[in-house]
């Protein structure tokens, strides 16, 4: 995979020594908002697919070395033995505690139409040798940036800090792999295990200049769920001879709607999907079997174990009903994408309490759950480590209340039309971040 990705012109930012009295917070933002605007053009130019992070990660690195980080590159083992190309970057100062600030690094196959003059125009391959658009559509290269204003900041005011600083590049969080595949390369035995955890997402639903936080599930889980109904086939005019697996697929597509609107409880929150549907290869043949591909999202554990087991029993009784044989009963198989976001309540009260001191209540709003899915929670080992993500205001404050008016939403992340107002986005996200990091690290 060859994409242009030219190196960045040196930061020329003269910041406080750490000896010296640390200057106002929003003074030093501001005074690296030029360089982190070019930052962010530069990677918002530079996107790279999911697992591809190679350039990317490496220009990460590169920046936070020469914050004076001690930094690792190519951390992270996928599944299949692939090295992934995750960044941790430390930065030790006194005993205290261990503060792990995330990132992600990646884009997605999606051909930009927003018309910035720093737009995307890179096109690839993708693991399956499609040729594609890319573009941070996700405002991962937002995150990227907000992480570097971070990073500077934590590091020229080391006189108002004591502990550890563990900052994460992570890749592949579009395909839920990154983050296991830096568990599973030891992440916390060689960096230590963090006590706090910290990222954010940069969404449309906020005005940019503000952030939105809440303690209690964020995002959902998603679970992926694969359905093969299995049939007899046979000449599609003698259906008597054989049993046909497109319409006990058809019959299974209706009933599972039911599961959630009518076998969940109403206050929990759950969505179940068909996404996909495959079957059959000419008009006159019943095929063999079915296959359908079905999302799943919850908020709660035992709500998605619920599902699960009525999407099992759904199908097996359809194909009770249709007199399918014994041994051709469904086949029902699930793959664990991405935990629940978790916001500790306590950890988030505490850094909201920041984030206000540093930004104005006016600035912080009260965050909405919605039913789309992260990878972040992974690192917080199933909650045992408290952790919170915050939504990142991305939103042009004129076209949000416009939106508000009318009820027309505004071009969300994944949209080839999303494009954050980073003048107003990078300066909340640095100043938020590190007054959440240095409160912890008081
Ligand atoms: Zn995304
Ligand atoms: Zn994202």
């Amino acid at each position: 995979m060859r994409i242009r990705f030219s190196p960045l012109a040196v930061l020329a930012i003269s910041l406080p020594l750490a000896a010296q009295a640390p200057a106002n917070l929003a003074d030093t933002v501001k005074q690296q908002l030029p360089a982190l605007t070019e930052t962010y053009k530069q990677l918002h130019r530079s996107p790279e697919l999911s697992r591809y992070e190679e350039q990317t990660s490496a220009f990460l690195a590169g920046e936070l070395r020469k914050l004076g980080y001690t930094v690792n590159e190519h951390v992270g083992k996928y599944e299949d033995g692939a090295q992934a190309f995750g960044v941790v970057a430390v930065l030790v100062n006194g005993a205290g505690p261990r503060v792990l600030i995330r990132t992600d690094m990646d884009a997605l196959p999606v051909d930009e139409k927003t018309g910035v003059d720093y737009a995307s125009t890179v096109k690839t391959k993708d693991a399956q040798g499609q040729q594609v658009s890319v573009m941070h559509a996700c405002g991962h290269d937002l995150h990227m940036t907000v992480l570097l204003g971070t990073a500077r900041e934590l590091a020229a005011r080391k006189s108002q800090w004591h502990g550890t600083v563990v900052l994460i590049g992570q890749p592949a969080e579009e395909v839920v792999q990154g983050a296991a595949a830096m568990l599973a390369d030891h992440l916390y035995e060689r960096f230590g295990r963090p006590d706090y955890i910290l990222a954010e997402h940069d969404t449309n639903d906020v005005v940019a200049g503000s952030i939105a936080i809440k303690g209690g599930p964020l995002m959902a889980s998603a679970t992926t769920l694969n359905v093969t109904m299995r049939g007899i086939g046979g000449h599609g005019s003698r259906p008597e001879a054989g049993k046909d697996p497109i319409v006990l697929a058809a019959e299974f597509v209706l009933v599972a709607q039911t599961i959630v609107s009518r076998q969940v409880d109403p206050q929990q929150p759950a969505v179940l999907t068909v996404g996909t549907i495959h079957g059959g290869t000419k008009n006159n043949i019943i095929p063999d079997e079915v296959t359908m591909g079905l999302t799943l999202r919850t908020y709660s554990t035992t709500v998605r174990d619920r599902i699960v087991e009525d999407v099992r029993r759904t199908a097996k009784g359809l194909a009770v009903a249709y007199g399918i044989p014994e041994d051709l009963m469904p086949i029902v198989s699930l793959t664990e994408g991405a935990p629940v976001t978790y916001n500790n309540p306590a950890l988030a009260e505490r850094v909201r309490a920041a984030a206000v001191k540093a930004l104005g209540a006016s600035r912080v709003d009260e965050a909405k759950s919605v039913m789309g899915s992260e990878d972040v929670g992974i690192f917080t080992l199933d909650g045992k480590i408290p952790g919170v993500m915050y939504w990142l205001g991305a939103a042009d404050r004129a076209k949000f209340e416009e939106s508000q008016k009318t009820g027309v939403p505004l071009p969300s992340f994944h949209s080839a039309l999303f494009a954050p107002v980073y003048s107003e986005a990078i300066p909340a996200g640095v100043t938020a971040m590190t007054a959440m990091a240095l409160d912890l690290l008081k």
